[in-house]
């Protein structure tokens, strides 16, 4: 079975430095053109799908606004 995983951005927390973006090796991350409350364009998944959990983006994040999940068989990301 395919380990499926959900990536949770805290878009309050960012402060869109594109660390996370920069690190991801499946290219999956991209920054929102909406601002969050103090005024930073915060990082967002584009693929959830196709994220591996390697935990890159989680582990650069200065901010700790990344947290990664595994999926149980079924669970909807
Ligand atoms: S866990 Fe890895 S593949 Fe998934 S979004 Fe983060 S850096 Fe990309
Ligand atoms: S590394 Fe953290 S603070 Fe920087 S853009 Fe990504 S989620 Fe935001």
């Amino acid at each position: 079975m395919t380990k499926r995983f959900k990536v949770v951005f805290d878009r309050e927390r960012c402060k869109g430095c594109e660390l996370c973006r920069s690190f991801c090796p499946k290219q999956i991350i991209a920054m929102d053109t909406q601002v969050n409350a103090k005024g930073y364009c915060p990082a967002m998944i584009t693929d959830q799908d196709a994220c591996i959990g390697c935990q890159s983006c989680a582990t650069v994040c200065p901010d700790c606004a990344i947290e990664i999940y595994q999926l149980e068989e079924g669970e909807q990301a």
